[in-house]
């Protein structure tokens, strides 16, 4: 008899968000009558701005006729919108990458999820502390994982990286020597970054040990510090060391639209083979490429008249940043984030948990977050708000946890 892939049931119960659902249903369903607003979950809540609209609506057109029907995209990405990423992203910006190390998908999470599949099955990761639980959770469905503390709910063949107010929310190179090191910057959930010196460390430290970086810019649009590079890229010797993702989700409002891209260089072998070979390989076998319209619509992010809309949204979202930031600094709150990233970390009040804080602000204010817990044993006594709301549900959000 077949079994089932007992790796799945090493994962924690239920994923963070689906809890974060059924207890705000639950609270819901016996207080009709609050007014619950949600900064918990990173989903944008703005629509897509004109210019895409107006890209989509033609790029729709066309599937209507004969001479400019498109079926299967090529698996890897049209041409126009590689050729337009890599001169864009990554060429104005002095980065050496081609239209051929970009590899369009329908979004950085699959992405971040399947990188790992490239990798031998005995890898050792390392991962932030807390971070974007997808990294952890698709190594352990590959059985990444060796033994499970459960005083400290980790694995023994995880590597965390814990990232503190104390260290200022910069990874310290671990002492285990890890063979895949996943970087988040800006960083989900903290909203830190690290400078183009920080992380210039990481990509030294993963040139000289043979590791291989993940870095995942998915909140890339939201940096506005001069030191904070946009793409790994920027820093010399990231070409042999470093895989990059990005996304459309926060940039162009696509969460759910989907659409994103990873960057795989051609300079970055191990044992004598090209991890861009492999992924062209697994891309190639398991994807069937992102839709034609998806694509066409995403070309507008590079356009003058895309870009000026799209920096006005983003501009809301990181005015909501402000006003959480500013707020709850008012209010008492140690804050942190919030500048080169939509999302504020606060830590809780003494004495209690992540939890704990997440069903007083539920109870006494109505409004929900994300527990620090979530996202990683370090992450306990935090708690992540996140700018993705609309500003006067923010402004009330905080209005009343500043009156609590
Ligand atoms: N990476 C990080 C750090 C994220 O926070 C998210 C979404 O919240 C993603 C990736 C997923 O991006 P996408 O919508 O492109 O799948």
């Amino acid at each position: 008899m077949v079994q089932l892939n007992e790796n799945y049931l090493k994962l924690p119960g239920s994923y963070l968000f689906s809890t974060i659902g059924k207890k705000v249903a639950a609270y819901s369903a016996a207080h009709p009558d609050a007014k619950v607003i949600r900064l918990g979950i990173g989903d944008v809540t703005q629509p897509l701005v004109p210019a895409i609209i107006s890209a989509l609506h033609e790029a729709v057109e066309e599937m209507g006729h004969a001479e400019t029907f498109h079926g299967y995209a090529p698996d890897l990405g049209y041409a126009f919108l590689r050729e337009t990423i890599a001169e864009k992203d990554y060429q104005a910006r002095g980065c050496e990458i081609s239209a051929d190390e970009i590899f369009i998908s329908d979004g950085a999470k699959s992405d971040c999820g399947n990188i790992q599949e490239i990798f031998s099955a005995d890898a050792r990761i390392a991962v932030c502390d807390p971070v974007y639980p997808v990294y952890v959770d698709s190594n352990v469905m590959a059985g990444r994982t060796g033994e499970y503390d459960e005083k400290t709910q980790t694995w023994s063949n995880v590597i965390y990286m814990p990232c503190t107010a104390e260290n200022g929310f910069v990874p310290q190179l671990p002492e285990k020597t890890p063979d895949l090191i996943y970087l988040c910057v800006p960083n989900n959930p903290t909203g830190t970054a690290l400078t183009r010196e920080q992380l210039a460390v990481w990509v030294d430290y993963a040139n000289s040990v043979g590791a291989v970086i993940l870095y995942d810019a998915a909140y890339e649009a939201y940096i506005a510090q001069e030191d904070v590079p946009h793409s790994i890229y920027e820093i010399p010797g990231a070409r042999t060391c470093a895989i990059e993702f990005r996304s459309f989700s926060k940039n162009a409002g696509f969460t759910g639209v989907r659409l994103g891209f990873t960057v795989v260089p051609k300079d970055l072998k191990r044992g004598g083979a090209a991890a861009h070979s492999l992924w062209a390989r697994r891309h190639g076998t398991k994807f069937n490429g992102a839709p034609y319209i998806v694509q066409k619509a995403a070309m507008v992010v590079y356009s003058e008249e895309g870009k000026a809309q799209l920096k006005e949204q983003v501009a809301y979202y990181m005015r909501n940043a402000k006003v959480i930031y500013d707020g709850l600094g008012e209010a008492g709150y140690e804050v942190y984030g919030g500048i080169n990233a939509p999302y504020i970390w606060l830590r809780v009040p003494e004495g209690m948990t992540s939890w704990d804080f997440f069903d007083y602000l539920l109870q006494k204010a109505h409004v929900v977050g994300t527990p620090g817990s979530g996202f990683g044993p370090s992450g306990e006594g935090y708690f992540r708000l996140t700018a993705f709301g609309n500003y006067e549900n923010t402004v009330e959000a905080i209005e009343r946890i500043k009156n609590l």
